[in-house]
Formats: C-alpha cells, sequence, structure tokens
C-alpha cells in the first residue's frame, strides 16, 4: 500500500503486485481498523441492457479511505485482506452495506436495477455459516434472494473446491452465482463443469480485443447459451465495443463507455432522472 502512494504520488494510477512487494508491517492493522470504522465504502457501476441502454444491475465495488493515501481501490488492499482472513469481516460488511442500499433503491425507486452484484472471494465461502450470514442479511434488509448475484473472480478460484458445497447452499437460497473475469483463469472449463454457475462475466480483456472478428467473445456468448447461462460484457470503453457485443447476442454489459463507478447517491439521481446513455464517462484513465 505504501509502493501504491508513491505511485501515486508519481502519477500511476494501479499498483502491480508482485511477489517482491514488501508489506509495511502496520497495513494489516490500519485495515482491520478501517473496517472497524467504516473507513471502507462502496461505489456502484451500472450494468446496462445493450437493446434500450437501461440501467439492468448494479455491481458494488468496495474503496479504503486511507487517512494518509486518500481512497485506495481494492486491487491495492484485497490481497491482504485474502491472505490474513481479514477478507471475512471485509466481505461481510461489503454484503449487508450493498443490501441495505439496495433495499432503499427498490422500495422507492421504479427503475432501481433489478439485480446487485456483489464480489466475494473464495476465503469467505469456506467460512462455515456464510450461507446463513447471507440469509440473514437480506432477511435484516427485505432483498429477494433471486436478485442477488455473487461474482466469484476466476484467477482467484483454484482452491474453490471445499466452498462448492456453499455455493449449492447460496444457489438453494435463490441467489445467483457469476464467474468473474470469465476465460483468464487457469481452469476456466473445469471451474465452470464443476461449479454451480449461473452467470459470465467476460473478461474485459475479450471485451476490448473485439475489432475484427472477435472470435473470444463470440465464443464465450455461445458456450453461455449453449449452458443456459447469462452472460455480461465487462470492459465496455467504446461505442463500437458494444455494438459488437450486442450484435453477438450479449445482452447486458459493463464499462466506462456507460459509466464508471459512482456513490450511490450519483446513481440515485439517475435513477430519478436522465437515462444513463447520455451520462459522460469520462477520460478512460
Ligand atoms: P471486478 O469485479 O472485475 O470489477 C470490475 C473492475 O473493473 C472495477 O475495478 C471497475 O472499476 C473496473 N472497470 C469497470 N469498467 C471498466 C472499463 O471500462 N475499463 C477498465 N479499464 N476498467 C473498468 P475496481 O473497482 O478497482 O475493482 C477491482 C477488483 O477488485 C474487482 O474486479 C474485484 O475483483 C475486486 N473487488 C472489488 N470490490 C470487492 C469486494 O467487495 N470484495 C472482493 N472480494 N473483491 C472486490
Ligand atoms: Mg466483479
Ligand atoms: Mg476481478
Ligand atoms: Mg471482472
Amino acid at each position: 500500500i505504501a509502493m501504491y502512494a508513491a505511485k501515486k504520488r508519481a502519477g500511476t494510477t494501479y499498483l502491480h503486485h508482485d511477489s517482491a512487494m514488501t508489506e509495511p508491517g502496520d497495513d494489516h492493522s490500519q485495515l482491520r481498523e478501517a473496517i472497524a470504522t467504516k473507513r471502507c465504502f462502496l461505489m456502484y457501476q451500472p450494468i446496462v441492457s445493450l437493446d434500450d441502454g437501461r440501467l439492468a444491475g448494479v455491481e458494488a465495488l468496495v474503496r479504503w479511505d486511507h487517512p494518509e493515501h486518500g481512497v485506495l481501490p481494492p486491487d491495492t488492499f484485497i490481497p491482504l485482506a485474502e491472505r490474513t482472513g481479514l477478507i471475512v469481516p471485509l466481505g461481510r460488511f461489503v454484503f449487508d452495506e450493498a443490501c441495505r442500499q439496495f433495499a432503499v433503491w427498490c422500495e422507492h425507486y421504479e427503475d432501481a436495477p433489478a439485480v446487485l452484484n456483489v464480489n466475494v472471494s473464495p476465503r469467505e465461502l469456506r467460512e462455515a455459516d456464510y450461507a446463513d450470514f447471507v440469509a440473514g442479511a437480506l432477511t435484516t434488509h427485505g432483498v429477494e434472494a433471486s436478485r442477488v448475484v455473487l461474482e466469484i473472480t476466476e484467477s482467484l478460484a483454484l482452491d474453490l473446491g471445499p466452498a462448492v458445497a456453499t455455493l449449492h447452499r447460496l444457489r438453494a437460497l435463490g441467489l445467483r452465482i457469476s464467474l468473474d473475469d470469465f476465460g483468464t483463469g487457469s481452469s476456466t472449463l473445469r471451474l465452470l463443469h464443476d461449479c454451480p454457475v449461473d452467470e459470465v462475466k467476460l473478461d474485459r480483456s475479450f471485451t476490448q480485443a473485439t475489432h475484427g472478428r472477435a472470435p473470444v467473445a463470440a465464443a464465450v456468448i455461445q458456450l453461455a447459451q449453449a449452458l443456459g447461462l447469462h452472460a455480461v460484457a465487462e470492459g465496455v470503453e467504446t461505442p463500437e465495443q458494444a455494438e459488437q457485443l450486442r450484435s453477438l447476442g450479449y445482452s447486458t454489459a459493463q464499462g466506462y463507455h456507460f459509466a464508471r463507478p459512482v456513490p450511490a447517491a450519483q446513481l440515485t439521481e439517475w435513477m430519478t432522472g436522465a437515462p444513463l446513455t447520455v451520462q459522460p464517462s469520462g477520460p478512460v484513465r
């Protein structure tokens, strides 16, 4: 995180982790403190319908408002949280807060998104009471299970084995399971075969390779259709990518072309007014 802060000062936004990175000893306790004192918060990125540009869903994305370094993106602290087990309380904060906010939207806005997507780490799924926790949070906030999609990042899912039973329980509750960054894992098809899955999110490296024939994007939508899965394209940055994905058969997509992750209040404004497609998406960083 110290290295991230240095790069941020130097003008580079994202930290690339490498095994040589040294961890300042107090990052762990600072993160623990941040979770306890609610210095972690959520941004929401729209998932839009490619047919009419309407808001189809939202993905909750966590941030850490660090006392010295400012707002940190998840790639800078999720790996630390996973190694230390802090991902368990962090993930529960995220799920609870996202459900609370989603329930407010559903109650007050006709144009509320149909679904809420939340990212979950394999480590969380290995907790024996995870499905009980989820059921409790849904009841507390009055959210229908069928409107919640749990996203599992494929590249982190190597050791998903022990978590598969939890996935079955979550699905029995009515939640849906999505494979995030689809196509980047080392055993993509194995995972698709072994896990109960409802959705795949085409990784942005394939979304963005849509000039010309886009063979991977095309193959993934065919695979999804053959298996009866929903497919979402991530990381759409240009109108050409959106159009090509739509013509390939993708019904929903996400990316800076439509909207960046925004605070809940901004999404609330969009639900009361202008269609999302007229929002300026700003320069791609
Ligand atoms: P993800 O779940 O694949 O989320 C998409 C990431 O891509 C987000 O980064 C989003 O801001 C970014 N993105 C969206 N559209 C575009 C685009 O058009 N172009 C580009 N270049 N990027 C785009 P973010 O918010 O920094 O999150 C990074 C990753 O951190 C997430 O990837 C997810 O794997 C993880 N993450 C975020 N929140 C949580 C959480 O609450 N729990 C867990 N376990 N992981 C989380
Ligand atoms: Mg995700
Ligand atoms: Mg990811
Ligand atoms: Mg992704």
